[in-house]
């Protein structure tokens, strides 16, 4: 009997979908291929992989991934580079604050700091809370947060003489904005300010996150003048906090070659790992590390008769007994979610890869005790959509490269547009090259809506070129 994997909708698991564009040109007409991460982006510090953090819900330490990474070739020191260029300085465009009307009373945006007498220091910050339709308690609040190196908060509240570790599991227990309220004295409406800053990585916002996680996060409001440990001793000694990722990037020894990350993220591991284990779908040969972005997979020849291991998509698992009393032969039975017949295959071993939840719920006879612990961990979601458009007029005439919304409104935490070249042109137009032939893809983080920034008709005389800034026609600009 074959080995088989199990997956809804594609070969790759959830966290490694890939999203391939194939965004026509605004004026040839001719198809240029982009590639996104449908899920996760990178191999997150790889290098720590075989250590425990001391975060809740850690996992075992193992070197089973790492050897996984040896099997496909993937060689961490010699990884393509993955840093693009980013948005050119000389297309004039800016990152933008976003006030919304659901917490402001009208929708108003602000450049982010660094205009002119905005230095990072009590002066600069003063200059630009000044320009926030923030309440002047607010303001001096978060000038304070920024700028404050000289008090000891904590002994202000508890007196002096705790310990550095206990000033660290003080920060355990409390969450950064009880950090921000009760012990730097910010108000309710300057939390706004810092709200969502943990979003992007946790997916959880600062009235849930500790204060210590911010704190490796290098979130404001925790200077020399508290007392604790610098973040790498805090971090190589680890603490209950909610994930690996801000503890393991300041661990001693994280100057080795930190995280990886291909075009269409972790849907690169699952494509090598399909190509190794079922060879005859990549007809043009094994991929390597760099050009597996483009190679071509058939899918057809995922899950054929006579090969030693088979894929099948669109297969739901809706109950897995297991053997016992069958000889140690289990059955697990599936639903094709295409057209809706059911369908079992018998196996001597089952893996159940799965969400935990889901594998409380479809596996036969647990018992309690496991069904509820299975049950105890619950997900937070992270949400981030890719769209490709085929011009970037609407950024360029407002003179817009992010869009950083404050609060607690539904609205994105980042809406940013993306371009440059990694792996080459598969991650985008190369911005020397950029034209306003050039398509180019915006990035949205998080919940909210999902409106797609129509770039609107084409308004050329009398108005800025969008791709040089310069005020042109169409016909008089050159680049
Ligand atoms: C937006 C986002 C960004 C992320 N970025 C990163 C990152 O940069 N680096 C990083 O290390 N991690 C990142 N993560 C986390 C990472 O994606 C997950 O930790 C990882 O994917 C978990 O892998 P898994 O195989 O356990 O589960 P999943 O990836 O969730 O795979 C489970 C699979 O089981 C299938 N399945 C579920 N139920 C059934 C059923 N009944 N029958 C059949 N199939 C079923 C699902 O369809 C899915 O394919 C990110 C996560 C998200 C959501």
């Amino acid at each position: 009997m074959p080995r088989s994997f199990w997956s809804t909708h594609s070969p790759t698991s959830a966290g490694t979908r890939r999203i391939e564009f194939r965004t026509p040109n605004a004026v040839t007409g001719a198809e240029q291929m982009q590639l996104r991460t449908g899920g996760a982006v990178n191999l997150d510090s790889p290098y720590t992989w075989s250590e425990t953090s001391g975060a809740f819900l850690d996992v075992p330490p193992s070197d089973a991934a790492l050897d996984i990474l040896d099997y496909l070739g993937v060689d961490l020191t010699a990884f393509p580079s993955t840093s693009g260029p980013g948005t050119p300085t000389n297309l004039g465009l800016a990152g933008y604050l976003l006030f919304p009307h659901e917490e402001w009373g009208t929708d108003s945006v602000q450049r982010v700091r660094g205009l002119p007498g905005e230095a990072n220091n009590q002066a600069g910050w003063q200059a630009f809370v000044n320009r926030l339709p923030y309440s002047q308690a607010a303001k001096d609040a978060i000038v304070r947060i920024q700028t404050d190196t000289t008090t000891d908060w904590i002994a202000l509240k508890h007196g002096a003489g705790m310990t550095p570790e206990q000033r660290v599991h003080l920060l355990t227990t409390i969450s950064y904005r009880q950090w921000l309220m009760d012990y730097l004295g910010a108000p309710e409406e300057a939390i706004r300010e810092y709200q969502r800053g943990s979003h992007s990585l946790l997916g959880a916002g600062a009235q849930v996150t500790s204060a210590v996680d911010n704190r490796l996060l290098e979130r404001p409001g925790f200077s020399e003048a508290l007392g604790l440990p610098d973040p790498t001793a805090l971090a190589d000694n680890g603490f209950p906090g909610i994930g690996r990722t801000p503890q393991m990037s300041w661990r001693t020894g994280t100057d080795l070659p930190g995280s990886r990350a291909w075009p269409d993220g972790n849907a690169s591991v699952a494509r090598l790992l399909v190509s190794r284990l079922i060879p005859q779908t990549f007809p043009d040969g094994q991929p390597n590390v760099e050009n597996v972005v483009t190679a071509r997979c058939d899918y057809t020849r995922l899950d054929q008769g006579g090969s030693p291991v088979r894929l099948r998509l669109n297969s739901l698992v809706y109950r897995v007994v297991p053997g016992g009393s069958r000889g140690g032969v289990a059955k697990v039975e599936y639903q094709d979610t295409r057209t809706g017949g059911t369908h079992f295959v018998h196996a001597r071993h089952v893996i159940m890869a799965c969400w935990h939840r889901v594998t409380a719920q479809v596996v036969h006879g647990l018992p309690q005790q496991q069904v509820e612990d299975l049950s105890y961990a619950r997900k937070v979601p992270l949400i981030y959509a890719r769209a490709s458009l085929n011009n970037w007029r609407a950024f360029a005439d407002s003179g817009v490269s992010s869009i950083s919304p404050r609060g607690n409104s539904q609205i994105w935490d980042s809406i940013s547009l993306t371009m440059g070249q990694r792996f080459g042109s598969v991650y985008g137009p190369r911005p020397t090259a950029l034209t306003s032939r050039r398509s180019s893809t915006s990035t949205w983080w998080r919940p909210g809506t999902t409106r797609h920034p129509s770039s609107g008709p084409t308004r050329w005389a009398g108005r800025s070129c969008w791709s040089c800034r310069s005020r042109t026609s169409r016909a008089g600009c050159t680049t």
